[in-house]
Parts: structure tokens; sequence; C-alpha cells
């Protein structure tokens, strides 16, 4: 299921990035857009302006050439009718020539062209203006429109162009005379266009050849980028007037615009960028989180011990699902739940509130302890917890957390291998005692034979009728004492072979010795090994198993009179020693023999089972001795006898009430 889930989010998580992807291609193509339409805008309405003004320009011009044709044709009007002089007309002409400073020259000339009044001769009179030489007519059609003549260069003027206007004077459908104004090119665009036009244009006027007759760039030459070219109707000739802007194209927006489409661009896709990294730390870090939580899971339903953890007031917090296995319940069931709990077996609810009054008081053992817990089927698990304090991320204790083991398993192994341990023991005491019982029956031949030499004695004292009754009395009591210390001999192997589990009470260490003391000695006699014992006085009682301790002992001065085989006869010596150990409290027992000792590479395997360097020999001896010792507590070792052979030893703590005894003592 979830990895078909998975697999359908493939495609969407891809498809997710393509909306905003295209989003931002739109939104990039948009801001791209943008500054060119804005710059189209202006260019535009540059254009525009320019054609405006050009249209107002030549307007301008038009209309102050039309208004000197008419000033001029009044004239003539008025030469026509008033006959007006020579001097009054010239007068005329000045105060004309004077307010319009694109007129060159004006002129009058009668019907057969002569001149009648030139301003020429004026100008050259006021020394003026530079003068121009003198126009011929030629054969000029007669017409009573005004005529404009092509403009041709000014006579020793530089670059200079004239244009020559004739008005006639017309009376009765005859021409009675003429008038002739002459324009300079330069100073129509000088006078006639306006500075702050000037300023922004280069402006020329051509004819249609395109032939510059006049130009005028107040404010540098045209750029060619916004210009404008219209027609300069004058009567009878058409002239081009041509603006050229000197505005080159809007750049400066343009490039803050780009400058910032660009900023913008590369700050959107560093930051999709940034969220994209973002997005895919986070979906990393999510997965890993996952894996995690997934593991840890896995790794907390797998776990065979018990987790449980309690807040401050001891209220169940958290439990894993071994937890709930071993106790039965299911984790809502206790979850919330503060103590007593409903696994707490009744009759240990003493030893648990007293556990858990430690807890919340915040004392909390180190090592862990067993208790038993109740599973829902009112089943007893013994149990093992470890209590340590929960810590939060501050560092501040939040509750505790326990982790519990059953240990029903580990005690029935233990059971098994306990009582695994008493059959061998069993086993191994046959062994011993099949091992004696020759020994033995040699052993009681001695106290036999004695009693039936004793009694036959007593009978042939009998039949022969002598009756001496000292005699009588100590052959019976001799009788008495073999047969005594035979049943004694007798009663030490019966309780030793008896089969019994082992069981603890206060032991006097020396009687002990001392029961042993004739099995030792039977094995000690079959060997010539003599025998001394050193038992101190008013030893403590121990708790222990006599038979157990007392096949230890067989065990120990088998084994040493076994080592001295080989030794010299005057040096087989066997010596028991019982003493105790104040600074310890230990009732100490040692078992010295002077046999072959015991080398370091079997030193190491002395213990172990079935390790034996004997030909006949079971190897179970030590092993079962360390076992029985360490039952009681204590512990066996061993060590080099300074004077040849080995020294086994065991250590036995004193019993608690004898301690107590001592103290109070
Ligand atoms: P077994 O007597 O059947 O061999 P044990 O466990 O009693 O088994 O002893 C193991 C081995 O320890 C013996 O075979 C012997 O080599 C060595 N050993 C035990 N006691 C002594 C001793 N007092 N001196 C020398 N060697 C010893």
């Amino acid at each position: 299921m979830k990895t078909l889930h998975r697999s359908q989010s493939w495609p969407n998580q891809k498809w997710r990035w393509i909306i905003p992807i295209l989003l931002l291609l739109l939104f990039l193509s948009t801001l791209i857009w943008l500054p060119w339409q804005a710059q189209r805008m202006e260019a535009n309405e540059r254009q525009e302006q320019l054609i405006a003004d050009s249209l107002w320009v030549e307007q301008a011009i038009q209309f102050q050439l039309n208004r000197n044709d008419e000033v001029l044709r009044q004239i003539g009007g008025e030469i026509k009718s008033a006959k007006l002089q020579k001097d009054t007309v010239l007068e005329r002409f000045r105060t004309i020539l004077k307010n319009n400073r694109e007129i060159q020259r004006i002129a009058w000339y009668d019907a057969n062209n002569k001149v009648v009044a030139d301003t020429r001769d004026i100008v050259q009179a006021d020394g003026g203006r530079v003068p121009s030489p003198k126009f011929e007519f030629g054969d000029l059609e007669i017409s009573e429109e005004t005529i404009c003549l092509k403009p041709v260069l000014e006579i020793n003027a530089k670059n200079t162009y004239l244009m020559h206007c004739q008005i006639p004077i017309i009376k009765d459908e005859r021409r009675i005379g003429s008038m002739m104004i002459s324009y300079r090119m330069n100073a129509i665009l000088e006078e006639l266009v306006p500075w702050w036009f000037a300023q922004d244009n280069q402006i020329t006027i051509t004819d249609i050849d395109d032939r510059i007759l006049a130009e005028r760039s107040a404010g540098g030459s045209g750029k060619s980028v916004y210009t404008h070219s219209r027609a300069l109707e004058l009567p009878s000739l058409t002239l081009v007037l041509r603006t050229n802007s000197i505005k080159t194209e809007p750049k400066l927006l343009s490039n803050l615009l780009v400058l910032s489409v660009i900023l913008l661009s590369i700050g959107l896709i560093w930051s999709l960028m940034a969220l994209w990294r973002d997005i895919n730390r986070r979906l990393a870090a999510e997965g890993a989180l996952r894996q995690q939580v997934t593991f840890r899971t896995a790794m907390e339903n797998s776990l065979v011990t018990g987790l449980r953890a309690r807040d401050m007031e001891g209220r169940l917090t958290y439990v894993n699902p071994a937890f709930c296995r071993m106790v039965g319940f299911p984790a809502e069931d206790i979850i919330g739940r503060i103590p007593p709990m409903p696994y707490w077996a009744p009759e240990a609810i003493e030893e648990y509130q007293q556990r858990f009054n430690q807890l919340l008081a915040g004392s909390v053992p180190s090592e862990g302890f067993e208790t038993t817990y109740q599973h829902a089927s009112g089943e007893r698990i013994p149990v093992l917890i470890y209590e340590s304090p929960l810590i939060d991320e501050n560092g501040k204790q939040t509750g505790w957390m326990s982790s519990i083991l059953d240990i029903s398993e580990l005690r029935r192994a233990q059971e098994l291998t306990r009582q695994q341990e008493e059959k061998l023991h069993t086993s191994a005491k046959l062994a011993t005692m099949g091992e004696i019982a020759s020994m033995l029956a040699h052993e009681l031949n001695q106290p036999l034979a004695a009693i039936s030499s004793y009694t036959t004695g007593a009978v042939n004292l009998l039949q022969g009728g002598m009756i001496d009754k000292s005699l009588f009395q100590s052959a019976l009591e001799k009788v008495n004492a073999q047969a005594q210390r035979a049943g004694q001999i007798i009663r030490s192997v019966h309780e030793f072979v008896k089969k019994r589990e082992a069981t603890r009470e206060p032991v006097q260490i020396a009687d002990l010795i001392q029961s042993a003391m004739p099995l030792v000695e039977l094995q000690a006699q079959a060997s010539h090994v003599a025998l001394q014992w050193k038992i101190a006085k008013k030893l403590p009682l121990v708790l222990a198993d006599g038979i157990l301790l007392e096949q230890v002992l067989l065990n120990l001065t088998r084994n040493a009179i076994e080592a001295m085989q080989t030794t010299p006869p005057e040096k087989r010596i066997l010596r028991v020693e019982a003493s105790y150990d104040d600074n310890e409290q230990h009732i100490l027992v040692s078992v010295i023999d002077r046999g072959h000792g015991i080398p370091a590479e079997v030193s190491e395997k002395l213990f172990s089972p079935f390790f034996s360097t004997k030909s006949a020999g079971m190897g179970m001896g030590l092993n079962i001795c360390r076992t029985a010792i360490e039952f009681h507590g204590g512990k066996l070792s061993h060590s080099d006898n300074p004077v040849g052979g080995t020294i086994f030893q065991f250590a036995l703590p004193i019993s608690a009430s004898h301690i107590n005894n001592i103290h109070n003592a």
C-alpha cells in the first residue's frame, strides 16, 4: 500500500512544479515586454509631438509670408489709387524691412520692369545689411497672383539662398508695375521658428530636389530618430520643411526598467531555487525522520525487554508492546493510570507501594531489583526491573523510565541447572561410594574381625569354666567400641549417599569435620597417608547443608591423598585445618597435601567439568566442590604449598544470627 502511494505521488510532485514555473515565465515575459512597450509609447509620443510642432512652425512661416504678401498688396493698391510717390513707398518699405528681419529687400518696379524704389538703396545708405545684386525680371509671365521663384544663391554670400517673390500691381486688367520681396532663407528660419523648437530640433528647408536652402541647428545636429517633413506651400513654389529632433531614443528609462527586470528575475529565480532547495531539504529531513520513526517503532516492537515511562506523579505515560505482552493488558487500558496498577500481585502490593514511595521521594536504585508481576490471566511472572530518571532536552527530570525483564525463563533454566547439578552430585556421590565401598568393607573387616576374635575369646573363657569378671568386661567393652566404630562408618556412608535436596541449617564446622573423619581415615589408611587435624576452638556456626560440605571435604581429601601416591611414605601427610577470619567474618577450611602439586596449565582448567589428569578420574569433583561452596556464598581457591604440594581452601560466611550473637555479646 505504502509503495503504491509513493509511486502515485511521484508524478504529482513533478506537476506541482510546472504551474509555478509557467507562472514565473509569464511574469518574466511580462516584465521584459513592459519596458519595450514603454519605450515604444514614449517614442510614439515624441514623434507625435514633433509632428504637431512641425505643423505649428510651418503654419507660423506660412502665416508670416502671407502677411508680408498682404501688406505689399495693400501698398500696391494704394500706389494704384492714391498715386503714392516713390519716397512714401520707400518709407513704407523701410518700416516693413525693419520689423521683419527675414526680408532682405523690397523693390517697386514700373510696367517696364524699371526699378522705381528699391530698399537696396536705403540699406546701402544706412550701411546696414549686405547689398544684394540688382534683380533681373526677364520674361516673367503677367499674372495677378504672387509668384515665388526658386531660391538662388546670393552673390558674394556663402551658402546663403535668397527667394524672390513678385507681387503684381494690376489696374484695369493691366499690369502697371510689380513689387519684389526677397527673403533670406536662413533668416526665415532664424526669425520665424521659435527658439524652443530650434533648441530641440535641427530644421532645414530644402527644395523638392533635396537641396538644402537653409538650416538651423541651435541645439546640435539631429539624431535622425524622430524626423518629420512638411511641404511648405508658397505661391507657385513648394519647398519642404524638415525637422530632425536632436533627441535620441528614450534610453535611460528602458535601461532602468531592463536593469530592474533583470534584478527582479534574478531575485525571483534565486528565491525560487532557495525555496526548491529548502523544500527538498525538508522532504529529505521528513523522509529521514519517517525512517527513524519506523526504525524506532520496529525496534520498540521487536524488543523483548518491557519499557515503561512514568511522569513525576507515577502516572503511566508510555509502555511498549513487550510490556503489554508481559502483563497481558493492552496499552490503552493501563496508560494514564496511577498506582495501584492492575498488574500488581496482591501479595506483593505492600512491597510495590513502598518502592513506589521511594521512587516518588527521588531515590532510584541504580542496580535492578527483582519482583513479581501478575499477568492478566493471574499467572505470576518474576521480573527484573531497572529504574532510571527520565530527563528531557532541557536537562529537567520529567519522570522515570523503567526497563522490565521477564526472568521466568531464566528462573526455570536456573532451577533446571540446579536440579541437574543435584543429580550430578548424587551420581558423583555414588561413584565415590562405589570407589570407597571396597575400602569400607576392608575397614569394617577390621572392627568385625576384632569383634569376632574378642567374642571367640570370651566364649572360650566360658567354655573353659574360667570366670574372670574383669577379663570378660574388658573383652565386651572392646567389642562394643569396635561395633560402635563400625556403626559410625556405616551411618556416615548412609548419610552421604542418601539422596536429598540441599537444606541449610546452622552447622558447627568442627562437628562436620568430625563426622567425615572416619571416611577420610579410611581412604588415608589405604594409601598409607598420615592424617593431621587442627581445628580452632569455639568456631562460629555457618548456615550450611552439612552433607554437601562433607562431600566437599571428602573430595578435597581424596584428591589430596591421590596426589601423594608418588610421595615418599614418610612425607605423606594430609593436614586439615579450620579457623575463623575475624576481618572477613569467614570460616576458613584448608586441605593441605604434600603431593605433586598443580602445574600452571592444569591450574587453568582445574574447575572445568570433566577435566581430569587421572586415568580413571571423572573430572567432576572440583567442579561440584566449587558449586557447593558458592551455593553457600563462599569461595573455593587453591595455592601451592611452600613445602611442596597443594593447599585447597574454602571460605564460608558465618550465619547472620551468629553475627548478631557476636555483636550482642
Ligand atoms: P578427578 O579427581 O576425578 O580427576 P577433580 O575435579 O577432583 O576430578 O580434579 C581434577 C584434577 O585436578 C585432577 O585430575 C588433578 O589433576 C587435579 N587435582 C585436584 N586436586 C589436586 C591436588 N590436591 N593436588 C594435585 N592435583 C590435584
